[in-house]
């Protein structure tokens, strides 16, 4: 089947504005992209018309947790049976692409095979969700953030703890078995975690090195939770692939990230912390417990760090820790805005952390993330300007079409709502 789609403002994944062009895909590639109206043969193709809307690329959540259902407590994804768990994560994965994400990276599977059997369902076409990379649970050592466990007391999370290069390569290996894309490892703690603070770097050298060094011998990539600045320079100097957090990198740790910006990608992870600052009363945490923990402090660190990243031209993503009781799952798209409001990015910019740079993170540069031919076919008709107001991504609403590997997963011609709405606008 061939799709054109006509009439429509396409902002491509790459430049600064919008223009009118015609997009004709056929199969699951976009074959041609002419600038103009009435430049493409209508003869046997279905026309979507997509006057007023704005055509993007589907976008890219930098940092997943399908698995991450909701808990209060770290140790509340520890406590519930794997049947159980299962099935909610396969909601999320159709929830998250019904949300406009038709790719996601994995920052960790609360249990080891989830991610993966779902990234297996989806592949075989039994399950509607996005393009999705597989984790394993987050690599830790004893003591480090995702180890629940008290003296006497059994306690499991997302952690998966290893001690020592000799557990942690056959932690690794574990992940390697089971056919994860993505290892996860914890090298620094986290405000959220008493005994390990994020300033606190949890993991040593030598097992940061062998986590990594085993994980690329099996060819899979590695992606780490990294707050204090040493734990970023521990990251960057044994080669991780993606550096999530980073949110206290000082002058030296920025100039080591900004020395390898070619084949590292960071994420900031920023909604965890908004949502904990701003929004923590929906959840019930008072301003006494943000300041306790110093959380206002962290998020003007992240603020800082991010806008240098801005400046030294890293490759950032958005994704934002959707999935636990403070971050729901469907706001993902807020970390547009964000990247605008905290961090400085003009909308294109972080219009393309959310498309183009997510696509080159998926190991799909110039194929995912872009509308231009010859590129994968996933793609979202949008009511509104993201340009102008990134908000309209947010919340399903707005998305008349999802397009999907060049199957409409939304079809903007069985939607009745939009011409009031677009009467009104
Ligand atoms: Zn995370």
């Amino acid at each position: 089947m061939a799709f054109l789609i006509a009439n429509a403002q396409v902002w491509d994944g790459e430049a600064d504005e919008r223009y009118p062009a015609e997009v004709l895909i056929e199969k699951n590639r976009i074959t041609s992209v002419a600038r103009g109206n009435g430049q493409i043969a209508r003869n046997g193709v279905e026309v979507v018309d997509g006057a007023g809307m704005t055509l993007m690329p589907g976008m890219v959540e930098g940092h997943c947790h399908l698995s991450f259902t909701d808990p209060m407590r770290n140790q509340a994804l520890g406590e519930i049976p794997p049947e159980e768990h299962l099935l909610r994560p396969c909601r999320n994965a159709t929830f998250i692409l019904n949300h406009g994400f038709t790719s996601c990276y994995s920052a960790a599977s609360a249990k080891l095979r989830i991610d993966v059997v779902i990234r297996q369902e989806i592949e075989d076409g039994y399950l509607a969700g996005p393009r999705y990379r597989a984790a394993g649970p987050e690599i830790t050592v004893t003591g480090g953030l995702g180890d629940e466990r008290k003296q006497h007391m059994h306690a499991e999370s997302f952690g998966m703890i290893a001690d020592g290069p000799d557990e942690i390569r056959k932690a690794v290996r574990l992940c390697c078995r089971e056919n994860v894309d993505n290892v996860k490892i914890n090298i620094s703690g986290d405000e959220f975690v008493s005994y390990a603070r994020a300033e606190v770097t949890s993991m040593s050298e030598i097992e940061v090195a062998t986590a990594v060094a085993v994980a690329h011998e099996w060819n899979k990539r590695v992606s780490c939770h990294a707050r204090a600045a040493a734990s970023v320079k521990r990251a960057v100097r044994n080669q991780v692939d993606c550096i999530y957090h980073c949110d206290f990198a000082d002058e030296e740790a920025l100039d080591m990230l900004e020395a390898v910006k070619d084949r590292v990608f960071v994420g900031p992870a920023f909604g965890l912390v908004h949502n904990a600052v701003y929004e923590g009363d929906r959840v019930g945490m008072t301003q006494e417990v943000v300041d306790k923990m110093g959380l206002r402090r962290k998020l003007e660190a992240t603020c800082r760090a991010y806008h240098e990243m801005r400046k030294r031209g890293i490759k950032v993503v958005i994704g934002g820790d959707y999935g636990f009781k403070i971050t729901p799952m469907g706001q993902n798209a807020r970390d547009i805005g964000h990247f605008v409001k905290f961090f400085g990015y003009s909308p294109a910019e972080a219009l393309r952390c959310a498309t183009s740079v997510g696509g080159e993170l998926m190991g799909l540069k110039g194929d995912l993330g872009v509308i231009k031919a010859g590129a994968l076919a996933d793609m979202l008709l949008v009511e509104g300007n993201p340009l102008a107001d990134p908000s309209v991504l947010v919340g399903p609403d707005r998305l008349a079409m999802i397009m999907k590997d060049g199957k409409m997963h939304r079809d903007p011609r069985a939607r009745s709502v939009a011409p009031e709405r677009r009467a009104a606008e």
